[in-house]
C-alpha cells in the first residue's frame, strides 16, 4: 500500500488536515446559503457540534478526535483497497515496449471490471500477468509449467509478479502470421537505431505485416514499420487456443512480446487483470489510451 491511500480529501478535493479546523469552519461559513445571518449559521453550528458532544460516549475530547480520524482513515482505507484490487489497476510501463502509445515510466488506469464482468476485445490494450521476478536472482521470467525460476527453481507463488503491458492482437482461434513484405528506407525508423552499410550508404530495412486469418491488420498505432527480418524479428505463423490472446507491443521493433516467448505465447484468458483507458503519469502526456 501506498502512502495515499490515507490522503482524507473534503469535497472539493482540499487535503483536509485534523489539527487545522478554523479551515473547516471557514469553509463552512462561505458554503451557508446567503439568506441566513451570521449568528443564525453560529448557532446552526453550535447546535450541531452539541448533538455531536451528546451522541458520545467518550468524554475525553482528545481520544473522541482520535477515534473519529481512526474511523475515517479505516474507511479510507478499505474503500482503497477495494478500488485496487477490483475496480482499478494500476501500473507503471517499465520499458519502451508500448511506446508511442504509452511512454516508458508512464503510468496507466486499467479497469478490471471490464474484465470481470465483459470480454477482452481486439485491440485493447491489457494488463495481464506475464510472469515473475526471482526474489533469489532478481531474474524476470515468464511463467512456465514448472511454476518455477527456471534459473533456481524458487516457486512462483514466493516470488513477485510481474505484470505486461500490451496490444491484444490475437483472439481465440485466430490465424496470426507475421511474415516479411517489403523494405524501407532506415530514415523511417526512429524508435530504433538503423546502422550504416560498410560502405557509408544507409540499408534498406526487411519490414513485413500482420496477418489475421489471411487478412493484412492496419496497424494504424505503429509509429515506423515493422522490421521482420526472418532472424532477430522472427516471422511468424500460430493459431491462437482456445481461451487464450496473441498479445504484441505497439512499438513493434523494440519490444519483448509474444513472439519471443516460444511455447509460452500466448495469455489464458484468466492471466488477462484490466483494460487500460487512461495514462496519468507524467502528467504532460495526460490522456485516453486507444
Ligand atoms: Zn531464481
Amino acid at each position: 500500500m501506498t502512502d495515499n491511500f490515507f490522503d482524507v480529501v473534503d469535497n472539493d478535493g482540499n487535503p483536509v488536515d485534523p489539527d487545522r479546523n478554523e479551515d473547516k469552519d471557514l469553509r463552512e461559513s462561505k458554503g451557508t446559503e446567503s439568506g441566513k445571518s451570521a449568528s443564525e449559521t453560529e448557532i446552526d453550528k453550535n447546535s450541531a457540534n452539541e448533538e455531536k458532544k451528546q451522541g458520545m460516549s467518550v468524554k475525553n475530547p482528545v481520544l473522541a478526535e482520535i477515534i473519529d480520524w481512526i474511523k475515517v482513515l479505516s474507511v479510507a482505507a478499505v474503500l482503497a483497497f477495494c478500488i485496487n484490487n477490483f475496480i482499478i489497476a494500476n501500473s507503471t510501463i517499465p520499458t519502451g515496449s508500448m511506446e508511442s502509445t504509452i511512454m516508458p515510466g508512464a503510468r496507466v488506469f486499467g479497469s478490471r471490471l471490464t474484465y470481470t464482468f465483459g470480454e477482452v476485445q481486439r485491440d485493447d490494450i491489457a494488463i495481464f500477468k506475464y510472469g515473475y521476478t526471482c526474489k533469489n536472482d532478481k531474474q524476470m521470467y515468464r511463467e512456465n509449467d514448472e511454476h518455477a525460476c527456471p534459473l533456481c527453481g524458487r516457486e512462483d507463488k514466493k516470488n513477485s509478479v510481474v505484470y505486461y503491458v500490451k496490444r491484444v492482437i490475437g483472439m481465440p482461434g485466430d490465424h496470426i502470421e507475421i511474415k516479411q513484405t517489403g523494405t524501407a528506407d532506415a530514415s523511417e525508423f526512429h524508435n530504433i537505431n538503423i546502422g550504416l552499410n560498410p560502405d557509408g550508404t544507409t540499408p534498406e530495412v526487411p519490414v513485413g505485416t500482420v496477418y489475421v486469418n489471411g487478412v493484412a491488420k492496419e496497424e494504424v498505432y505503429l509509429s515506423e514499420p515493422m522490421i521482420v527480418d526472418g532472424r532477430q524479428f522472427p516471422e511468424v505463423d500460430v493459431v491462437v487456443p482456445e481461451g487464450s490472446y496473441y498479445v504484441l507491443g505497439d512499438n513493434r521493433n523494440n519490444s519483448m512480446d509474444a513472439r519471443y516467448w516460444g511455447k509460452y505465447n500466448m495469455v489464458a484468458r484468466d492471466r488477462m487483470v484490466a483494460k487500460v483507458y487512461v495514462k496519468y503519469w507524467p502528467l504532460n502526456d495526460i490522456g485516453v489510451v486507444k
